[in-house]
């Protein structure tokens, strides 16, 4: 187990199915990686979940554990603490960092995954020197993190930056989860949305090696697609770059408002690399303005889908003022009492 230095934190990363931990050293490397599904529960088997794994990986580090970390797919409100909405997952109106520590006995920080996943990139990825870095995280949803002016923006009140619900088609399909909105990127662009595609060209071209596979029992997902495509199926080719058109409409948005330096593509989807970010950055291209468009890098996140674990970790490690975290002793107000601007 050498090079588990002490100081080490634990990093958490809560998905719409999944859930990844692993305990960080202080030079940054993950230790004890555990992953574990996060489908199908309510709200009170699903913080049980997330605390056994936590519980987990701390055994397995066997030494002081400073603090815990946890990015979940969720809006917050800074001002109380609350984890307020959860689109892909049953949370709801919980102190999530307030639950955690009782639990854990440990110091915990909690923000959104995808504001975690922006820290990492920023910090450490592909966003590294950068001072403006937009993040989109594409898994079963699509996450969202601005990283404006070298710090990480989570609007007025913490409920910041939900980018994967930008309409795109006003009069769309209904967004999925608990998102009342409609033609949303998530709706277009999302894994769920490219395992949708999948199916339905399927359903019209079976005899390719996808539609084998699924008629031989092969569950449809999203990483089977992208296998699927990097071996040359046509069918996992076309819906992939279809997904990559409509992420490219959402990049030439995210130009057009922030004028970003690099926009990193992270999440399971962003595993198709090229084949996903080609026809994306060509849409991006055609739409946008300039100067952004042509300064603007579209990225995969270095640190793959694990950004959202690292930053989580980056957070324990920092405790910022403007996140909800708390002790065992009971919540943190500091983020609370922040000084008006
Ligand atoms: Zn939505």
């Amino acid at each position: 187990m050498a090079g588990v230095a002490e100081g080490c934190v634990i990093g958490v990363d809560l998905g719409g199915t999944k859930l990844l931990a692993g305990a960080v050293d202080e030079d940054g490397t993950v230790h004890h990686r555990t992953n574990r599904p996060a489908r199908g529960l309510d709200q009170r088997e699903l913080v049980e979940m997330v605390a056994h794994a936590v519980e987990g990986v701390r055994r397995s580090v066997g030494m002081d554990v400073e603090a815990v970390g946890f990015g979940i797919p969720c809006t917050f409100d800074a001002r109380t603490g609350l984890a307020v909405q959860a689109v892909n997952l049953p949370l709801h109106d919980i102190r999530f960092a307030d639950v955690m520590a009782e639990r854990l006995e440990l110091p915990v920080v909690v923000d959104n995954d995808a504001n975690c996943a922006v820290l990492a990139e920023a910090r450490a990825g592909a966003g590294a020197g950068c001072s403006e870095v937009a993040m989109l995280t594409l898994g079963t949803g699509i996450g969202g993190g601005l990283f404006l002016r070298g710090e990480v923006y989570r609007g007025f009140e913490g409920g910041g930056a939900e980018l994967g619900h930008m309409v795109v088609d006003m009069d769309g399909r209904p967004c999925q989860g608990n998102c009342p909105n409609r033609g949303c990127l998530e709706s277009v662009a999302s894994g769920t949305a490219l395992v949708r595609e999948v199916s339905l060209a399927v359903a019209r071209q079976p005899d390719t090696s996808i539609g084998h596979a699924m008629e031989a029992g092969r569950e449809l997902t999203g990483p089977m697609v992208t296998e699927m495509a990097r071996a040359g199926d046509p069918v996992a080719r076309a819906a992939i770059e279809t997904i990559g058109r409509a992420l490219g409409v959402g990049l030439a948005n995210i130009v057009n408002i922030f004028c970003p330096q690099v926009i990193v593509i992270g999440g399971g989807v962003s595993a198709a690399r090229d084949l996903l970010l080609d026809p994306a950055r060509e849409v991006m291209l055609r739409r946008a303005l300039q100067p952004g468009r042509d300064e603007v890098r579209v990225e995969a996140a270095v640190f793959g889908a694990e950004a959202g674990m690292v930053g989580a970790a980056m957070l324990a490690r920092e405790r910022p003022s403007g996140v909800p975290s708390a002790s065992p002793e009971g919540s943190d107000l500091a983020f609370l009492h922040r000084e008006a601007e």
